[in-house]
């Protein structure tokens, strides 16, 4: 029995009168990348105020790697709101905010004494990892990528690429932050292989440590294992590991985002551990509330020690109800079932992209690790010019038949691919049916 079933247009009149208020009431600037009004979901499926049921495949960005509303988290929550709701760890203390940090300390890459700070979003848990680093080494410098994307306060933001859409206006950024290229192996120069392109940024790495700061001003190396904003773009092993010599070699603080590629989304529970690398520090966030607003900085003690007294956390930082709740999501992904699955959803999504790509030119590339994938569509396979219009119309299209979708990529020219990981197979082929008939219409 197939899930989706649309009564109206979407958005359909009641859903209209909620936007139409969203358009009064909030600033332009607040996009959104469909005209779906929720009224309930639960796993991958959500039903909108006008009755229409929807499959989520954007999963709010690799927030709902659990699915929406896991039973367990949502006892969990409740329990905990009948004993107290905040009291702020900086009054107080409270065994979940605890139990979770000894549990993050535990689950994180490395096999060295740990500490967590936890906070409220992922920007949050980048501005402390910075923060903490220069601390830590008493420098200021940090490196940052060609297409990261850390967040949207000013230093986060000053740490991101792709600056039309997160950027303009927004400026003067954060100063001693130095962007270089990144190995997107797809967009190469042509004449060179994945391997001398990838040398070749090691190279410009090295250079830049001459060129542009000494690394003995350098604080910290801050990267994603595989890009999230700017199109899944897995970072070649070579280079990681290049880093991470750099770092040890001068005691620079490495620094790995996990915030869209954690809990379980690639098959691992962290992507890094797919490079077999431990970072000295690593963020996490978004599927680790599992829709809670919560963020973890974890990293080796005598860095995340290295503040004085009183020098982070915050108000709401480590909310009990998101604490319990990530506890309980914690012991949902990390497990082999739970990992397996992912790898599993991500070789179905996979072989359906795969198929797409060789029968249709206009997909130039279909790229990721595990539960991560996405297609990127171009205007022309050999000269490789994006085409973000047809994107947006292949995903408008889909989401008028019931399929959730959100964008990706420097260039707007990808569609992410991010169901919750609790997709069931029935759920999963109605899904890419639903995207497979919007790309036949669309490029066919
Ligand atoms: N880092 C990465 C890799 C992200 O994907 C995001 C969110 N897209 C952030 C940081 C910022 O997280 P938040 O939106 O919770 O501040």
């Amino acid at each position: 029995m197939p899930y989706i079933k649309i009564n109206t247009p979407i958005p359909g009149p009641k859903s209209e009168a909620i936007l139409q208020r969203r358009a009064k009431a909030t600033p332009t600037g607040l996009a959104k990348s469909t005209n779906v009004v929720i009224d309930r979901a639960s796993g991958v499926q959500v039903i909108d105020v006008d009755g229409n049921h929807l499959l989520d495949f954007a999963g709010g960005i690799g927030m709902l790697n659990a699915g929406h509303r896991p039973p367990a988290m949502v006892n969990a929550i409740t329990e905990q709101m009948e004993k107290y709701i905040h009291v702020c760890a900086l009054v107080a203390s409270y065994e979940p905010y605890v139990a979770l940090a000894e549990k993050l300390n535990e689950i994180t890459p490395g096999d060295f004494e740990k500490k967590t700070i936890l906070s409220n979003s992922g920007a949050e848990s980048v501005e402390n990892a910075i923060k903490i680093a220069r601390a830590y080494t008493g420098r200021s410098g940090v490196i940052t990528f060609e297409g990261a994307y850390h967040g949207r306060t000013l230093l986060t933001m000053s740490l991101t690429s792709k600056y039309n859409l997160f950027k303009k206006g927004f400026g003067p950024f954060a100063p001693e932050i130095y962007r270089l290229p990144v190995p997107n192996l797809y967009r190469k120069p042509v004449e060179m292989s994945d391997d001398s392109y990838t040398q070749w940024c090691i190279e410009n790495l090295e250079n830049a440590l001459v060129t542009h700061i000494s690394p003995e001003a350098l604080a910290a190396i801050i990267i994603e294992p595989i890009q999230g904003e700017a199109g899944f773009i897995p970072i070649p092993k070579k280079f990681l590991k290049r880093i991470r010599e750099i770092c040890t070699e001068y005691g620079i603080v490495m620094i790995i985002d996990e915030i869209q590629s954690g809990f379980g989304r690639t098959g691992k529970l962290f992507a890094i551990e797919h490079y077999g690398i431990d970072p000295d520090i690593i963020t996490m966030a978004k599927s680790m509330g599992g829709g809670m607003p919560i963020a973890a900085t974890t990293g080796r003690s005598a860095i995340m020690d290295a503040p004085h007294l009183g020098g982070v956390g915050g108000t709401y930082g480590g909310s009990p109800l998101a604490c319990v709740a990530a506890l309980e999501i914690i012991k949902q992904i990390n497990n082999e079932e739970f990992l397996q699955r992912a790898v599993a959803v991500g070789e179905i999504i996979h072989s359906y992209l795969q198929k797409w790509k060789s029968s249709y030119e206009q997909i130039g590339d279909v790229r990721g690790i595990g539960g991560m994938q996405l297609l990127e569509f171009v205007a022309d396979a050999k000269t490789k010019q994006p085409d973000p219009d047809i994107t947006l119309k292949i995903i408008r299209t889909a989401v008028e038949n019931g399929l959730i979708l959100i964008r990706a990529g420097v260039f707007s020219n990808c569609i992410r691919l991010l169901p919750p990981l609790v997709i069931s197979d029935d759920e999963l082929h109605e899904g890419m049916g639903v995207l497979e008939k919007s790309i036949q219409m669309h490029l066919g």
